[in-house]
C-alpha cells in the first residue's frame, strides 16, 4: 500500500499554515499559492474547510509522455524539471487536483511527502504513513 498524505477536513480550521510551511519548505518563500496541498473552504458553511493532498494513486505518473514523474525514496511522486516538458497532462488529469502551477516555476510540482506541513499543523489534520 501507497505511503502518503493524509488529511482529516473536519480538524481543519483553514488557518493555512501548512500552505506556508510548504511553500517555505520546497521554494523558501511564504507564499500559499506555491504549496503542493490545498484548502478549500466549503461556503457559504462558515468553517468548514476540505483539505487536498496527494494519494500517490500515480496516474501522473502513468499519463506522463516523457516519464518526468519520479518516485523518490519515500514513495512519493516528484516530477523532474529536467525532463518536464509543461506539456500539463498530469495537472489536468490528477484526480484530487493537487498538482500545482505557478507563473515563477515553469513546470508544475506536487507533494513529495517531505513533511514539512505536518510538523506546523496545530490540529493534527495531516499525518504521513
Ligand atoms: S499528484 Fe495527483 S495524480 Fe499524482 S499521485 Fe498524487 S493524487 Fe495521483
Ligand atoms: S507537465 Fe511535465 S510532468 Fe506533467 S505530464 Fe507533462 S511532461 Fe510529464
Amino acid at each position: 500500500m501507497a505511503v502518503y498524505l493524509h488529511a482529516d477536513s473536519s480538524k481543519c480550521s483553514g488557518c493555512k499554515a501548512c500552505l506556508v510551511a510548504c511553500s517555505l519548505a520546497k521554494f523558501g518563500v511564504n507564499n500559499p499559492k506555491k504549496a503542493r496541498l490545498a484548502i478549500i473552504p466549503k461556503f457559504p458553511a462558515p468553517g468548514i474547510f476540505e483539505v487536498k493532498t496527494c494519494t500517490n494513486c500515480g496516474t501522473c505518473a502513468e499519463v506522463c509522455p516523457v516519464d518526468a514523474v519520479k518516485i523518490n525514496e519515500k514513495g512519493a511522486y516528484y516530477i523532474d524539471p529536467n525532463e518536464c516538458i509543461a506539456c500539463m497532462a498530469c495537472v489536468k488529469e490528477c484526480p484530487e487536483q493537487v498538482i500545482f502551477t505557478h507563473p515563477d516555476y515553469p513546470v508544475p510540482f506536487e507533494c513529495d511527502l517531505c513533511g514539512a506541513c505536518v510538523e506546523v499543523c496545530g490540529p493534527g489534520v495531516l499525518w504521513i504513513e
